[in-house]
């Protein structure tokens, strides 16, 4: 099978690695050009656009920053769709709202092409461990002939039915990431600020229900206050807060909390930490 990637940023490079790595065959494209450089090392070939891509593709993958990003390298004479034709398949593994998911599907079907949206959770590490949890959903039949890439790519793999399935359950997911990582900054603070021993106060949250692996993760760099090298940039955990929020008033679902939680971050993308981790929000708590 040959395999187009299209998105080569930290989770996207990282994954078209593991392609390569398994032996696929890769065209690649990235609008920075530089971060096809270690992908090329491995024989992978650059593609002159995603439209290039998707022509030399069977199955097209793309995991980009938003759902603009998507429609930049989606659509146009030279976006995936003018690539794509009868037969071939397109797989967004971006996480974007269910929306652009459905116009990505509308326009693989237009093509005679198929479509699957495939959003994932986990970060930096498992992106690169190919641990990821893969959440499938679209035409069923391009499920079942990518499941030899999505496999290298992840560890658990779930097809959750028809497009837009995916994209809502991803930010349902997100949305109660966002609000442990901030139950944990705050629970950090106040610690800190009623002079108890944080580390001690990690070990504690490790000992008992509250033990998960995100805490162990991120715990330390909230602790230490110092860098918050991005595994998963601030800016695309408030872009998830956006449109989890956008969905939640489609369906009038009220969420209190979410919503107070996204303010956190919109204070924290104005403070210039959009670049940082999403932990970075501790900054915006911390007094
Ligand atoms: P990233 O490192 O910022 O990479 C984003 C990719 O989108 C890069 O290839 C970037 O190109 C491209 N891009 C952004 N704006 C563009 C534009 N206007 N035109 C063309 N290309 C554009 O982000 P990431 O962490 O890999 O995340 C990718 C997706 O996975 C996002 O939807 C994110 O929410 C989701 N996700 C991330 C994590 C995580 O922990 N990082 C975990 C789960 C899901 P350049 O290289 O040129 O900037």
């Amino acid at each position: 099978m040959k395999v187009g990637f299209v998105g080569l940023g930290i989770m996207g490079g990282a994954m078209a690695t593991n392609l390569l790595k398994a032996g696929f065959k890769l065209s690649i494209w990235n609008r920075s050009v530089d971060k096809c450089a270690p992908l090329v090392d491995l024989g992978a070939t650059v593609a002159a656009s995603p439209r290039v891509v998707a022509e030399s593709s069977d199955v097209v993958v793309a995991m980009m920053a938003t759902p603009a990003a998507v429609q930049l390298v989606r659509d146009g004479s030279e976006g995936i769709m003018a690539g794509l034709s009868a037969g071939k398949g397109y797989v967004d593994m971006s996480t974007v709202d269910a929306d652009t998911s459905i116009m990505s599907a509308m326009l693989a079907h237009e093509k005679g092409a198929l479509f699957l949206e495939a959003p994932v959770s986990g970060s930096r590490n498992p992106a690169e461990d190919a641990t990821l949890l893969i959440m499938a959903a679209g035409d069923c039949e391009l499920y079942d002939s990518s499941f030899p890439l999505l496999e290298k790519m992840g560890k658990k793999i779930l097809f959750l039915g028809e497009t837009g399935n995916a994209a809502r359950m991803k930010l349902a997911n997100n949305l109660v990431m966002c609000g442990m990582l901030t139950a944990l900054s705050e629970g950090i603070a106040l610690a800190s600020g009623s002079g108890l021993d944080t580390a001690q106060f990690l070990e504690i949250l490790d000992s008992g229900a509250l033990s998960n692996p995100m805490f162990r993760l991120k715990g330390p760099l909230i602790v230490a206050n110092k860098e918050f090298p991005a595994a998963f940039p601030l800016q695309l955990m408030q872009k998830d807060l956006r449109l989890a929020l956008r969905l939640a008033e489609e369906v009038e679902q009220p969420l209190f909390a979410t919503a107070t939680i996204n303010e956190l971050y919109k204070a924290a993308l104005a403070q210039g930490l959009g670049d940082e981790d999403s932990s970075a929000v501790s900054r915006v708590i911390r007094k």
